[in-house]
């Protein structure tokens, strides 16, 4: 049975395996994948052999996933890409993953969930959202954003691990926008945590990498108002990952 995944990366600083998927329903319109499918956390020579040689099926993942729990100890599983939700085989990969007693986090759009996914409550989930104005974020993705904070009220309430994400846009997704953000989670619970990356300018887009100044300008705002689960991540991470990492798939 194939699924979407189509490239594997292993982090040895926590013991993670990276899950590429292929597919995404949305367009987002700064999606990293318009500078490469290929994994940015590979040093670029590796980047540059990386060639495309099909999709996983289950019985090869499982063999994969085997061998990584021999060599290095796998300790965890992070599901990306792309977009995990896209694959119809998704959860089919969760319960082999679960079986090798892995930690699993799902990165995704948040958009929609298959059928049977809330049974797995304890996958972390984190949901991405590029903004939380119902027209900026069709404009952006292409998709409507009611459906993403409804997805995110109902796995808090079924007792999820939730985690949100969002992007600074310098003049698109701003101060005023992710403290938008930030109310929206105070009205589900306090304690779910929102990370900040920076924007990446990538090819189609004249959006700028928001700079230092405007870092700092949000910490504050985020001070002033006494809110501590937001965590900076576009300004506390300017150097690369830390130990090695290792192209598992295509090689
Ligand atoms: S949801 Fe993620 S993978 Fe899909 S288009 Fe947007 S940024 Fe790219």
């Amino acid at each position: 049975m194939r699924t979407d995944i189509f490239h594997l990366v292993y982090f040895d600083y926590d013991r993670s395996c990276y899950f590429h998927f292929y597919n995404c329903n949305f367009r987002c319109l700064g999606c990293l994948r318009k500078i490469s499918l290929w994994d940015c956390h590979l040093k670029e020579d590796e980047i540059k052999k990386c060639k495309f040689k099909g999709f996983l099926n289950l019985k090869e993942l499982e063999n994969v996933v085997q061998k990584l729990k021999i060599e290095f100890n796998l300790r965890k599983a992070v599901l990306g890409g792309g977009e995990p939700t896209t694959d119809k085989n998704l959860l089919k990969v969760i319960s082999l993953l679960k079986n090798f007693d892995l930690e699993i986090t799902l990165l995704t759009n948040g958009f929609s969930f298959p059928q049977g996914f809330e049974k797995f409550e304890d996958v972390k989930v984190t949901i991405s959202i590029k903004s939380i104005d119902p027209q900026k974020h069709i404009f952006y993705t292409g998709y409507p954003v009611f459906p993403i904070l409804e997805n995110i009220k109902n796995l808090a309430k079924n007792g999820f691990e939730v985690l949100v994400e969002t992007i600074y846009i310098p003049g698109f997704n701003e101060v005023e926008g992710i403290l938008r953000i930030e109310d929206f989670i105070f009205s589900i619970d306090e304690k779910i945590p929102l990370i900040v990356d920076s924007f990446l300018p990538v090819p189609g887009t004249l959006w700028p990498k928001p700079s230092l100044e405007e870092l700092e300008k949000l910490e504050s705002e985020l001070v002033r108002r006494n809110i501590k689960n937001v965590y900076l991540r576009g300004k506390t991470i300017r150097s690369g990952v830390k130990g090695e990492v290792r192209l598992i798939f295509p090689q």
